[in-house]
């Protein structure tokens, strides 16, 4: 926190934390970040969150990495938590050429399918398409993947399949030219701040918002309907508020038969659905129900938010088909204040995926089975095909590693011994790899498993784009450089295919960026020069003056003769569901000072401040039938494992929930959670456990 006037130089950049893309003014003073203050980006007009104005500061932390590390020859197990002020004892330095070779030598003698790669989200465009690049080329195979898996892999594959793309089709901020909004799954308020702003606005200027959470979350205040339904159900309630739709005649049958496909078998399935049966299964009574279908058919315009909480479960998939049906059947897509919006988690999840770091897709979600689409790839990249099958997910790559049929990885910004489901398998996992190469600017959980660290650089210190969920490619620029000898990502990339024998010349991000356009249609009229000067372009502009459609598919949709598809869901059970022995339902998540697996907001001063405890949420009944008092210690067991944790007294949880955030490694929340997957999008079910919570505490 500093002055307005003390500083010596400002950068203009991106937020490194969530999809909302603020854009930030750097201050920096002796050649650090001083403060930060928000400025005029299309997705923030000036608007900054905690973690945007606060959370900067891990960037001088002094566990920054600044030397390559070469694990010891006489080191103790892999997996032992590595002090980051002492890790002597685990690691040696090395100069770059020694770290670069041992990493690519290893890697390169394990080779084909025996290797597979995890990218970032966190990382730009361009080092998430040359992370990709880097498999598919020096391997032969498309193993490779990164943490959109674990976030909204399912709202994709829905997206892919029923509209034929994977992104928005209106940006967040269209919800000012809307009349009604759903937001369902999601809670802006702690996960997409900012967005959330846009949401209380629109309220306050009489839209009607309809909020729908097994979690009261925090635009609860701003709703006109609340629906808490019981959680896993949400394919029931959607399905019942369509079945109104359908019963009452409130569709849009001009819309319906001038753009969509399969609206009869659609109509037909729901006819089962009625709100009294469903009310019985979702916990939301009929009237309620009925009522929300009536105004979101009657809206001018409407448009639907979704997050984690539709995402991730097992029907995941199913949840965002309802989604996409819902918004279909009433005509509310491609227009002024209509639309469907996941809102994308980490600050560059969309444009990673954009960038084809996802298994089954090249760069702007092209099949990697289709020959034609591979051999444009190849062309440019002057190589041999590589394969034509998907490629193995995340946890799928955690399996694999498991049974011994790989042996090596490359992790860059990506931290699965936290992250994962039933961590525990995934850390069992990495301590079998024989040759683990760990990029990142941390000594994280996944670090400690590695033989070669690649000490990277933090959002600050480098340049490239990145894409938010409303589909706008932003420019990231340096403020300050990088620690010690810590370098850039990209260029550490390219260090390494060098020494791959790929033969790569770039020599700067913007290199990178003009190779990425060859191929990806997404990007035209998007130059980097054009970036340079406007900060912002979004996707798809439509010549080089076009600042980018926030709204698409008005006329229509990338799919067989432009129609959108309804595609009928019905109900799954979650898999782990309560039993006598585990009677409570967990359901994890992020909370607002605290950014995914922690390595960097609890790093940051202010925000460690806040909030420097492990913490789950229980309602009051639940604290006093346990004999806790709030701020009291509880253990939460499931079927995978068992951790102890400081008891936070929350209304918002229903007394048979548990919320718990995934932030805190000292009581790691994926120790707890499922690895069962949606069979469309792969996604674990984070959303749902069976849980026995005891108390350690009693009063
Ligand atoms: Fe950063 Fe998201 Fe907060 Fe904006 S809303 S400042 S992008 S964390």
């Amino acid at each position: 926190i500093g002055d307005s006037a003390d500083f010596d130089d400002e950068v203009e950049s991106v937020c490194p934390f969530c999809g909302v893309g603020c854009q930030i003014s750097l201050k920096v003073k002796d050649g650090k970040v001083k403060y930060v203050d928000g400025i005029n980006g299309p997705a923030n007009e000036g608007r900054l969150c905690v973690k945007g104005r606060f959370g900067f500061d891990y960037i001088h932390h002094d566990h920054r990495l600044t030397k390559p590390l070469i694990r010891r020859a006489d080191a103790p197990a892999k997996g032992l938590n590595v002090d980051p002020g002492n890790w002597q004892e685990f690691f040696r330095e090395a100069s770059w050429d020694e770290a670069l070779d041992f990493a690519a030598s290893g890697l390169k003698d394990i080779g084909g399918t025996g290797v597979a790669g995890f990218g970032s989200a966190k990382c730009t465009n361009e080092e998430a398409y040359l992370f990709q690049k880097m498999i598919r080329q020096g391997f032969g195979h498309n193993n490779v993947d990164h943490c959109t898996r674990l976030c909204h892999a399912s709202s994709v594959a829905a997206l892919m399949e029923n509209v034929g793309s994977g992104a928005v089709t209106a940006t967040f901020n269209e919800i000012e030219n809307a009349d009604v909004a759903i937001v369902i799954g999601a809670n802006p308020v702690e996960n997409h701040p900012v967005a959330a702003t846009y949401f209380k606005q629109f309220t306050k200027r009489g839209g009607k918002l309809i909020v729908m959470d097994p979690r009261g979350v925090g635009l609860r205040r701003f709703a006109y309907q609340m629906l808490q339904f019981r959680p896993g159900t949400d394919v029931s309630m959607l399905n019942a508020i369509m079945n109104v739709i359908v019963e009452e005649g409130l569709f849009d049958q001009q819309y319906i038969d001038a753009y969509t496909e399969n609206w009869e078998a659609e109509k037909e399935h729901l006819r089962d659905f009625t709100p009294e049966k469903m009310a019985e299964v979702c916990g939301i009574e009929a009237d309620v129900l009925r009522d929300v279908a009536r105004t979101f058919a009657g809206a001018k315009a409407g448009m639907i938010f979704w997050g984690m909480g539709v995402s991730q479960h097992i029907h995941g998939t199913d949840n965002s088909r309802c989604l996409i049906s819902l918004a279909l059947m009433t005509g509310q897509v491609g227009r002024p204040g209509a639309g469907l919006h996941p809102l994308r988690g980490q600050n560059n999840v969309q444009g990673a995926s954009d960038a084809g770091l996802i298994p089954m897709f090249l760069p702007d979600y092209q099949p990697v089975g289709d020959d034609g689409v591979r051999s444009a790839f190849t062309d440019v990249w002057k190589s041999g095909d590589f394969s034509a099958q998907k490629g193995l997910t995340v946890t799928e790559i955690m399996d694999a590693v498991h049974d011994g049929d790989i042996r090596g990885m490359y992790v860059l910004g990506e931290n699965p011994a936290m992250s994962d489901p039933d961590v525990e398998h995934a850390r069992d996992a990495l301590a079998k790899l024989d040759h683990l190469v760990v990029q990142d600017i941390f000594i994280t959980e996944t670090a400690n498993y590695a033989d070669v660290i690649l000490p990277a650089s933090a959002f600050a210190e480098k340049s490239g784009t990145v894409t938010n969920t409303n589909r706008q490619v932003q420019m990231g620029r340096p403020a300050v450089p990088p620690p010690g000898e810590a370098r850039e990502d990209w260029w550490i990339e390219v260090e390494l295919a060098k020494r791959l024998g790929l033969g790569w010349t770039y020599e700067s991000p913007a290199d990178v960026f003009a190779e990425m356009k060859l191929n990806m249609k997404s990007l035209d009229n998007i130059t980097w020069e054009r970036l340079e000067a406007e900060n912002a372009v979004t996707y798809p502009s439509l010549s080089p003056e076009d600042p980018g459609q926030p709204i698409v598919f008005g006329d229509g949709f990338p799919r067989p003769e432009g129609r959108a598809r309804f595609t009928p869901a019905s109900i799954i059970a979650p898999d782990d569901v309560p039993d006598a022995e585990y009677p409570m339902i967990l359901t994890t998540g992020r909370q607002l000072e605290h950014w995914h697996t922690g390595s960097m907001t609890r790093r940051a001063t202010v925000l460690d401040a806040v909030e420097p405890e492990a913490n789950c949420s229980l309602h009051p009944a639940t604290l006093r039938k346990l004999g806790v008092a709030p701020g009291g210690r509880v253990r939460l067991t499931t079927k995978r494992g068992s951790i102890e944790i400081m008891a936070r007294m929350d209304r918002a949880v229903s007394p048979d929930m548990v919320f718990l955030p995934f932030a805190y490694v000292e009581a790691a929340a994926n120790i707890l959670t499922n690895p069962a997957v949606d069979p469309y999008g792969k996604i674990p079910e984070f959303k749902f456990s069976a849980v026995k919570v005891e108390a350690v505490d009693a009063i």
